[in-house]
C-alpha cells in the first residue's frame, strides 16, 4: 500500500547497478514528487523510464548548487515536494546534497531520508572485515602528498575504513595504503551488484597483485581497509611479500626503514639480509 507523500524534501536512494535495488518507498516517492532534482538529467530520465516514470527534473550538483538552493527552497516553500536523488546509490554520500538538507531543514521545511544502496556498505559487508566499527573516508586526494596526510591520520584508528576508488587510480592509491599502513587485510569490491561484480579479499600486497595491470580494469570500486588490529610483527613469507612489494618502487635501505617504522619488533639485519636476497 503505497503512503501519502506530504511536503518536503525527500533523499531518496537509488540502485548502485543492479536495478531491482530500487525501493517500493523510493518508487512512490518518485512517483508523487512535484520534482525530482537530480545530478545528470540522463542518466535520472534513464533510470525513471525503466520504472515508467516521468518527472520535471532539476539538476543540482558542484557547479550550479548555490544557484539552485534558494529555488528548490522556494519551491518547498510554496508546498511541493522534491526527491532529491544522485546518479547512483545513497544521496549525500560522496555526492552532493548536505547543504541543501541543512538549509531546508534550518527553513523548518521536513527533510525525509528514503534509504536504499550504497556502494560503502554493500562493499564493507561482504569484505569479510570487521564491521562492528568502520570509518568512512570515500575519495582520497589525488595527490600523493594529500593522500599521506590523511592516511597517517587513520593510522592508528582501530576501526576498518572504506575508501572510494576509480579502478585507474587503484594501484596509487594502494601503494601509498601500503606505505603508511602497512600490508593489513582488505577487500576491493567491484562492479557490486552488477553483472561482473566481483569481491577480492587479502592483504594490500596481494590485492595489488591481483589487479597489477588496471589499464584494461573497468567499472567502479570500493576499498575496504582493516583497522590498525594486525599483528606487530610478520610472518616470513608476509615479510617476504611487503619486500617485494616495496622493493618495486625503491632502494633496499628505503625498504628496510620502511618495513622497520611500521614493524619496529623485526630485527634490522634480518630484514636487510631478505631485501639483499630478494632484490
Ligand atoms: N552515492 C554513492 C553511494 O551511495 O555509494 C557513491 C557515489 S560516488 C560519486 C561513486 C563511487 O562509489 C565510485 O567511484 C565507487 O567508488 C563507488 N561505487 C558506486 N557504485 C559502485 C558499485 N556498483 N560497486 C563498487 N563501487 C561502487
Amino acid at each position: 500500500m503505497s503512503q501519502t507523500v506530504s511536503h518536503g524534501l525527500y533523499i531518496v536512494a537509488t540502485p548502485i547497478g543492479n536495478l531491482e535495488d530500487i525501493t517500493l518507498r523510493a518508487l512512490n516517492i518518485l512517483k508523487k514528487a512535484d520534482a525530482v532534482v537530480c545530478e545528470d538529467s540522463r542518466v535520472t530520465k534513464n533510470l525513471l523510464g525503466h520504472f515508467g516514470i516521468t518527472a520535471k527534473l532539476y539538476t543540482y550538483h558542484e557547479h550550479n548548487a548555490e544557484a539552485m538552493r534558494p529555488k528548490l527552497i522556494g519551491l518547498l516553500e510554496s508546498g511541493q515536494i522534491l526527491a532529491l536523488v544522485s546518479d547512483a546509490g545513497t544521496p549525500l554520500i560522496s555526492d552532493p546534497g548536505y547543504k541543501l538538507v541543512r538549509a531546508v531543514a534550518q527553513k523548518n521545511i521536513p527533510v525525509v531520508p528514503i534509504p536504499g544502496a550504497s556502494a560503502l556498505l554493500a562493499g564493507l559487508i561482504v569484505s569479510g572485515l570487521p564491521s562492528d566499527r568502520f570509518f568512512f573516508q570515500g575519495f582520497l586526494p589525488v595527490q600523493v602528498g594529500k593522500k599521506k596526510k590523511i592516511l597517517e591520520s587513520l593510522r592508528t584508528l582501530e576501526a576498518t575504513v572504506i575508501f572510494y576508488e576509480t579502478p585507474k587510480k587503484f594501484r596509487k592509491t594502494a601503494e601509498v595504503l601500503l606505505e603508511v599502513l602497512g600490508d593489513r587485510e582488505a577487500a576491493v569490491g567491484r562492479e557490486l551488484t552488477k553483472h561482473f561484480e566481483e569481491t577480492i579479499r587479502g592483504k594490500i600486497s596481494e590485492l595489488m597483485s591481483y589487479y597489477e595491470d588496471t589499464s584494461k580494469l573497468k567499472g567502479e570500486m570500493v576499498l575496504i581497509v582493516d583497522g590498525n588490529r594486525t599483528p606487530e610483527t610478520l610472518d616470513e613469507k608476509a615479510l617476504d611479500h611487503l619486500i617485494q612489494e616495496y622493493l618495486k618502487e625503491r632502494s633496499v635501505k628505503d625498504t628496510v626503514e620502511l618495513i622497520l617504522s611500521l614493524y619496529p619488533d623485526l630485527q634490522r639485519k634480518k630484514v636487510y639480509d631478505r631485501a639483499l636476497t630478494l632484490k
